[in-house]
Order: structure tokens, then C-alpha cells, then sequence
């Protein structure tokens, strides 16, 4: 695949977040709820991807069995969305960015480098292992807007089964629905991800861990993106 990118440097105010942790640690609930005035373009590879799938795009096709067996889809598709999505971007004069989701291992951290892709801090929400499985199966999403409810704790729908933003209907995401799936995505994570977090500590870029366990920790994310 051919990339093409527009070359971003260090001092031109460019300004970009990378933003990970296990899944449903609550990256998008603390995004969706980031105050209008620090709010910033999210690239979210997943979110690209289930519309990709859901249009049936050749992406699409090409990514939904990793997706659906909870694997990493290969770094050749992720690095073509990364690059298209902040070309539109930074062709619209936005240069800060989080990235939510990406990169996830440390060839595609090293693919980003090549680019010439800076990267600012490492945000890395944490939950325990047994709460990131537990909030699994009782997540639901809009389909439409994307927002993300969970039926326990402070994230409830206003209406049971119906989104708040748009009053679509919402749906368990098909990667939630299959314990064994769920449990390929954690461990996918622990293997491939969390070895980030040393790669960037040895480049001098600082990982702010942020404890998202308990109540949604907004205080502490608004505190992270402040991070130089
Ligand atoms: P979660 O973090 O809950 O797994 P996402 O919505 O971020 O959910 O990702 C869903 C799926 O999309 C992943 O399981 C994986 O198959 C694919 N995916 C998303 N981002 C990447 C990435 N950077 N590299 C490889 N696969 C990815």
C-alpha cells in the first residue's frame, strides 16, 4: 500500500496523544467526555475499522476475521488508515491529534517513527483484567454515533436499549459477545501493547498511566493531555 503523509515536525504546534489500555478500560467514555474547549480530533483505528467492515469496503473484507476472532489486524491495513486519516486532517489545518488505539505494537510504533509521525505522550488507561472482562459483556454501543453505554455503573443509557445522542437502538459489538474472543483480545493486548510502554519510556516520551477502575477519572485524563 502506498502511504502518503504529509510530513508533520516537532514546533510546527503539532501536538498528538497516543491513547491505550486494555480493552474497555473507558479510552472513548474519557474522549466523549472531554470539555468541548480540550476536545481534538480522535483517530480511532477501531472505529475506522467497523465502518470499513460494516460498509463491506476490500478493507473491510480484508480486516473482519481478525477483528472477529479478537486479533490484531495486519500493521499494512492499520498504517494506511493512520496515514489517510491524518492527511485529511492536517489538510483541514489540524495538527493535534489523539490517537486512540494506535499504534498497538511496537512495529507499527516504529512505522509511525519512519513517518515522521511525533508523538507528544502515552496516555495508558488502566483497569483490572477482571473489570475490563466483567464491563465486556454488559457494554453496549450506538451504532450510529458510536457512543459507548455500559448497563452497570454511571454509564447508562437514559432509555434501556437506546442511545441518548441519537436514539438509535443500541448493539453489543459482536468482539464483546464471545468470552473467548474477549479473553484472545486481552491477551493480544498484554503481548503486543503493553511492551509500548517501555519502547516510549526509552525515547524520552513520557506514559502517564491514569486509573480508570473506579468512577471515570477526567480530573486525572484532562491532567495526562496536559503532559509536556
Ligand atoms: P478494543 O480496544 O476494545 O479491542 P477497538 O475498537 O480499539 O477495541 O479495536 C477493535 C479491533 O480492531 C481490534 O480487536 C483489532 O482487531 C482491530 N484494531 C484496532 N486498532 C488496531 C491496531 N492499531 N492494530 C491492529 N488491529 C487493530
Amino acid at each position: 500500500m502506498k502511504l502518503n503523509f504529509p510530513q508533520l515536525s516537532q514546533g510546527d504546534g503539532s501536538d498528538i496523544t497516543v491513547l491505550t489500555g486494555i480493552i474497555n478500560a473507558g479510552k472513548s467514555t474519557l474522549t466523549t467526555a472531554l470539555p468541548e474547549e480540550l476536545k481534538r480530533p480522535i483517530v480511532g483505528t477501531g472505529d475506522i475499522l467497523r465502518e470499513a467492515v460494516a460498509a463491506g469496503t476490500s478493507m473491510g473484507l480484508q480486516a473482519k476475521s481478525y477483528m472477529d476472532n479478537g486479533q490484531l489486524v495486519p500493521d499494512e491495513v492499520i498504517m494506511g488508515i493512520l496515514s489517510e486519516a491524518l492527511s485529511q486532517h492536517i489538510q483541514n489545518g489540524e495538527t493535534s491529534f489523539i490517537l486512540d488505539g494506535v499504534p498497538r505494537t511496537i512495529a507499527q510504533a516504529e512505522q509511525m517513527e519512519n513517518l515522521g509521525i511525533p508523538v507528544n505522550r502515552v496516555i495508558h488507561i488502566t483497569v483490572p483484567v477482571e473489570v475490563a472482562q466483567n464491563r465486556a459483556s454488559n457494554r453496549r454501543v450506538c451504532p450510529h454515533c458510536k457512543r459507548t453505554y455500559s448497563l452497570i455503573g454511571e454509564h447508562r443509557p437514559l432509555e434501556d436499549g437506546v442511545c441518548d445522542n441519537c436514539h438509535a437502538e443500541l448493539i453489543v459489538r459482536k468482539d464483546d459477545a464471545d468470552p473467548q474472543v474477549v479473553a484472545t483480545r486481552i491477551k493480544t493486548y498484554m503481548e503486543q501493547t503493553t511492551p509500548l510502554f517501555n519502547h516510549y519510556r526509552t525515547k524520552g516520551v513520557p506514559v502517564i498511566t491514569v486509573d480508570n477502575s473506579g468512577t471515570t477519572a477526567l480530573t486525572e485524563f484532562i491532567e495526562a493531555l496536559n503532559t509536556k
